[in-house]
């Protein structure tokens, strides 16, 4: 990329799209003529960058030359930066392509339920790319259709006709999830996701109350008391975070609702916010006033657009309301939320890739510390928390700190949303106690399904790591699952049968590293590559000894990605695939 701005000019159509989302530009006077794109009140707010090229990407269907000189000018922002973070996303294209695109998912579980068969059936059409997880792993195989001028949407248990159907402009309804559970799951499927009235019919908006009566340090104790911690996967207290960000004496503070789950095998987050819209907004409320924050951010991935419209219906009607808003409930204080989307980076997912982003960068990880609670989205406190894990602070105010650490176990408070996917009679989300075993929890989705018999089970998705048949009785806890070398991660509860391809599975889940690594660090961009590399050889190798060096240099590999990347996407690329050789799954390629 030229680093000069490009001469070509945007079409009509182009400039619409970016004006629609950065505004008209502002009329200058030359020599008494009026011309449009002087400077604009838009310069320098990069953190417009993203939205802008979405909305070109959204219109369009690709983002040209032309349309991103345009984008530049305007928010005065150099070609060569821009067309970084343009080029970064997945689902941001800089070549003309077909009105409609459709993104088949060939990740993990819904390779377990056939996408390979049906990314072969669709192998000739142009406009079918395969994909990473969607997060609709329960109800795979998925496709994402991204369509210029029109709607994104999503195709569940896709077939080859229901593929060339939705490239033909033909919809489908989106069925309704399969949920198991009393407390965070109690709404959904009895409360219509659209209505702010039906919400505060099922006692929407009362925990908003009882947090204005408890005050921020009020709630900040409650939160403290219930001892919950973060359900994202790095398992933080939650309440030492909001209690950093409150006490900041740098302002302005912001709220983070982190909803770019791509973690493959998690769904949970989109199905709360599908589901249950209005509590992501009320709990996102509560902590904004908890914590001082007058603008919460919430950053969906790209790859939910179903989820994204109802969050948006959600935002608009709470603000209609006065839910959210320069006087919440005309309790004198100020918040709102700013919809950000992703564009199809795993990356983003984790915080500080998150604000960068968010602010108009490339969604690369920054060193910590300094951490976000001190120095964070644009540099300011800033608290960070994911969907469930904010939604669960609606019980916790209602309830009382106390009463929610009694559910659980010391160490893991509360109830836990586990994504059950794969090779189980009844795939979908459910909720349990911390503290019921992977039997229950297989139990109540039904036993194993395929050929009955279990071969494994992937805890904590592609980050997480392999356990066996005979640990089943293992609490789904943070210090139960610890205690066998695995983690609960992002809640992902993947199944295989042994009939599965766990060579094909476990390959996939280093090509996913390999692709999904930033590349800003050695260890990681140059250590999944090779582990991807080592894995094949090993595969290749199994019956010989030289699979054994091909074991060792994917363990060394490992320790070198642990010790020296700049983030936990390094730090746990290799742990299912070492998981997979220690355990065993791939001996079977003998
Ligand atoms: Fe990027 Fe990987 Fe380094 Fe993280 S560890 S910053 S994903 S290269």
């Amino acid at each position: 990329m030229d680093l000069h701005l490009p001469e070509a000019q945007p079409t009509e159509e182009e400039r619409r799209a970016v004006d629609a989302v950065l505004g008209p530009p502002k009329e200058i006077l030359v020599e008494e003529q009026v011309v449009r794109g002087g400077v604009s009140e838009v310069e320098g707010k990069r953190h417009l960058l993203l939205p802008a090229l979405q909305g070109v990407q959204d219109q369009i269907g690709w983002v040209s030359e032309a349309a991103l000189g345009y984008i530049c000018r305007r928010l005065t922002v150099p070609p060569a930066e821009a067309y970084g973070v343009l080029t970064f996303y997945a689902l941001l294209a800089t070549q003309s392509r077909p009105k409609r695109v459709a993104h088949v998912c060939d990740d993990i579980a819904c390779k377990l339920v056939g996408a390979d068969e049906l990314c072969e059936e669709l192998a000739n059409q142009n406009a079918v790319h395969r994909s990473p997880c969607l997060g609709q792993c329960e109800r795979g195989p998925a496709a994402l259709f991204q369509c210029a001028g029109e709607d994104d949407w999503t195709l569940v248990r896709a077939t080859k006709e229901g593929v060339r159907e939705g490239l033909a402009g033909k919809r489908r309804e989106m069925p309704r999830p399969l949920v198991y559970g009393r407390r965070l799951l109690r709404r959904i499927g009895v409360c219509d996701p659209e209505s702010l009235d039906d919400y505060r019919e099922h006692g929407g908006y009362q925990a908003l109350r009882r947090a204005i009566e408890l005050g921020p340090s009020g709630i900040i104790r409650e939160v403290k008391d219930s001892r919950i911690r973060g359900r994202g996967g790095a398992a933080f207290p939650m309440g030492i975070k909001w209690e950093a960000v409150a006490k900041a004496p740098v302002r302005p503070h912001y709220l983070v609702c982190n909803a770019d789950e791509s973690e493959p095998g998690t769904f949970k987050d989109r199905i709360l916010m599908e589901e249950d819209p209005f509590a992501v907004m009320e709990a996102m409320t509560i902590a904004g006033y908890a914590v001082g924050a007058t603008t919460g951010f919430l950053y969906i991935r790209g790859e939910y657009p179903h989820a994204t419209a109802r969050i948006r219906n959600a935002i608009e009607k709470s603000r209609t309301r006065g839910f959210l808003g320069k006087d919440v409930m005309g309790e004198g204080f100020s918040f709102d939320v700013e919809l950000r989307r992703g564009a199809g980076a795993y990356i983003c997912g984790e915080e500080t890739a998150l604000f960068n982003s968010i602010e108009g960068y490339r969604g690369e990880p920054r060193n910590k510390p300094p951490f976000p609670t001190e120095a964070g989205l644009f540099g300011k406190p800033t608290v960070v928390n994911n969907v469930e894990t904010l939604v669960n602070v609606l019980d916790i105010v209602l309830d009382g700190g106390p009463a929610f650490a009694a559910v659980g176990t010391e160490e893991s408070t509360g109830p836990k949303l586990f994504c059950v996917s794969g090779n189980v009679a009844k795939p979908g989300l459910y909720e349990v106690e911390f503290g019921a075993t992977l039997k229950t929890l297989l139990e109540l989705a039904g036993g194993v399904a395929g050929s009955g018999n279990l071969a494994t089970v992937l805890l904590g998705g592609a980050a997480g790591s392999f356990v066996g048949p005979e640990e089943l009785d293992v609490p789904l806890t943070f210090e139960g699952t610890r205690s066998v070398g695995a983690s609960l991660g992002s809640g992902v509860v993947m199944v295989f049968d042994d009939r599965a391809l766990m060579p094909e599975m476990v390959r996939r889940i280093a090509a996913f590293f390999r692709d999904e690594s930033c590349g800003q660090c050695v260890p990681c961009r140059v250590g999944t590559v090779r582990q991807e590399e080592a894995l094949t050889r090993f595969l290749a190798n199994s019956a010989n000894g030289s699979a054994k060096r091909e074991a060792a240099l994917i363990e060394e590999l490992a320790q070198v990605m642990r010790d020296a990347s700049i983030c936990g996407l390094g730090h746990t690329a290799a742990s299912a695939v070492l998981s997979a050789i220690t355990r065993g799954l791939l001996d079977k390629t003998t």
